[in-house]
């Protein structure tokens, strides 16, 4: 008799390969058979009409903090995603010193913008080297499985001390030597890859940039060196791609003779570079080595609220002098005093973010019940007020004091030039892509971007107005074989017999994402974005059930994954 056996579901293996209606069952934490009439099992699940397909893999993550507190993994695990990979973007909390810890803290703190309070109160530090780090990690169940990354800028800061966190200075050939061997040590304990950035949009709390941001060549190819000793392992970057930029971190890969996997989003400013950096990825494919862009499935979707990081008020005077208020008595000031809301919708002269904000009322969105992240102008807070012969501030404002002050307001920040999301329809239909900007546990005053998998599915495969849709088929093995491979981990991401019982039984007429909102659930009461679903019946990770009808049963089966692993079938 079978553990479980997941009954006539419509299954969708993975592989991209068309659907079929069968039963999946599962033995032991693995997939025992796949077909049509397999015998009993202890648990039986009637799927009939329902979506079974793996557990999603979300490679583009920054839980390092989060996982070494937060057993759940939120907002992740409530979007079907049973592994995630974190340590992307050169920065994370290992190795480290004793009590150098602040550095790491100041510059996830910038970079990724989680508060540094919550980071001090919530991350232990109870290890030095990367190893340790892992060990720290695998002491812990989860419900989802993590696997980590060696970032950049802990490395160099851990080997050249403060020299190392400014980006101009230049390590000794002892000191690369050094990193060579931490990257070999950390890859072969169990690191999915080593990351770098080098992007002028990191910067550290203190304003300095990202340290790895012009590494120079000799650095880098040491650490490649690291890397090809220890045999294994992605060079995951994030880079703006300037001159020059792609060939140093390609010849970096090719010393390595490891994948090179590049996150790539379109920016406003140059709505174009995106093509020309997948054109030398497919370049470095056609020469027959590994190389991946990781591309998102939405615009990157800054939220505004009241209670946000950003919003169209926030550099305005009139909205400083309330910072030490509490967001409560922040909303009921505001509400009372009209005065002080006349004051704020009056543009500041000469002010850098208020103008910014003041420039951007056409591609600033109301996000309502079911959040549509593929905004038309026509629906933009500068047309609304056109329409309604009003301000767009005033507009703004009443929009977020919606709620009981709880309203938000979408920037659609990359991936939207052109106002559609017809580039990201180019982006994932490439070959040369895999899902991966999702950003989970990262930038969690501004973005909620980690239910990604799960618009993947209804606006690609559903609801999606202004241009084609994509079949399910291809979107599910996008967000599980496809990201799976990405990193090798081979033993995941299809639903075919010897491979992880990692799960999802999806209600898909019913799926859809909520309203994001804004808790305080973080240590020490920091604040994050978050959002949930609807229609995911039941996610099991190793046959384990850890969410049923949306909400998180407890279960922890989740583990470490340590580096690469093999099929099973
Ligand atoms: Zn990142």
């Amino acid at each position: 008799m079978f553990d479980l056996v997941i009954r006539n579901g419509t299954v969708f293996d993975g592989s991209g390969g068309p659907r079929c209606v069968a039963d999946v069952a599962v033995q032991d934490g693995k997939i025992a058979a796949v077909g049509p009439g397999l015998g009993a099992g202890r648990r039986e699940i009637d799927a009939a009409g329902l979506v079974v397909a793996p557990g999603f893999v979300d490679i583009h993550t920054h839980y390092d903090g989060q996982a070494t507190w937060d057993p759940f993994v939120t907002p992740s695990s409530w979007h079907g995603v049973t592994t995630t990979v974190f340590g992307n973007c050169g920065v994370g909390f290992a190795p480290v010193r004793p009590g150098a810890s602040g550095y790491l803290i100041n510059l996830m703190e910038g970079v990724e913008d989680i508060p540094g309070t919550v980071l001090s109160e919530g991350v232990k530090f109870d290890w030095e080297s990367f190893p340790q780090y892992l060990d720290a990690l695998d002491s812990m169940r989860r419900a989802v499985d993590v696997a980590a990354q060696l970032p950049h800028g802990a490395l160099r800061f851990y080997v050249m001390g403060e020299r190392g966190a400014e980006h101009a200075e230049v390590p000794d050939e002892r000191e690369i030597e050094k990193m060579a061997r931490l990257t070999e040590q950390a890859l072969r304990a169990g690191a999915m890859g080593f990351t770098t950035s080098r992007t002028t949009k990191h910067k550290a709390r203190d304003g300095r940039f990202t340290p790895s941001l012009s590494a120079r060549e000799s650095e880098l190819l040491g650490i490649a060196r690291g890397m090809k000793r220890a045999g294994r392992g992605v060079l995951q970057v994030n880079s703006d791609f300037g001159p020059g930029e792609f060939e140093a971190l390609e010849a970096a890969a090719a010393e390595a003779g490891r994948p090179l996997s590049c996150l790539l989003v379109q920016v406003d400013a140059q709505p174009k570079l995106w093509r020309e950096t997948l054109d030398q990825i497919h370049g470095v494919r056609r020469a027959g080595r590994a190389a991946n862009a990781q591309v998102g499935s939405r615009p990157i979707g800054v939220m505004m609220g009241l209670e946000t990081t950003a919003h169209p008020f926030a550099a305005h005077p009139a909205w400083l002098e309330m910072r030490r208020l509490s967001p409560a008595e922040r909303y009921t000031r505001l509400a009372a005093d009209g005065e002080l809301r006349r004051r704020l919708l009056e543009t500041p002269a000469g002010d850098g973010p208020s103008a910014f904000m003041a420039q951007s009322f056409h591609k600033m969105f109301p996000v309502g019940d079911r959040p549509d992240y593929e905004p038309d102008a026509e629906n933009s807070i500068a047309a609304i007020a056109q329409r309604s012969g009003r301000t767009p501030q005033a507009v703004a404002l009443e929009e977020m004091m919606a709620l009981g002050g709880k309203g938000l307001l979408m920037l659609p920040f990359e991936n939207y030039a052109y106002g559609s999301l017809d580039v990201v329809h180019e982006m994932i239909t490439d070959p040369a892509t895999v899902l991966g900007v999702a950003d989970g546990g990262a930038h969690v005053g501004v973005i909620c971007d980690a239910s990604s998998p799960t618009s993947l599915l209804t606006l690609w495969g559903r609801d999606r107005t202004r241009g084609p849709k994509l079949p399910l088929e291809f979107l599910i093995a996008k967000q599980t074989r496809g990201t799976a491979e990405a990193y090798g981990l081979l033993d995941r991401g299809l639903l075919a017999p010897g491979h992880k019982a990692d799960i999802n039984v999806i209600d898909f007429d019913a799926l859809s994402l909520k309203r994001p909102e804004v808790v305080y659930d973080l240590p020490a009461g920091g604040r994050r974005l978050i959002q949930r679903a609807t229609g995911y019946r039941h996610t099991f990770n190793a046959g384990v059930e850890t969410v049923h009808n949306d909400e998180l049963t407890g279960e922890r089966p989740g583990r470490l994954v340590r580096g690469a692993q093999v099929s099973l079938s």
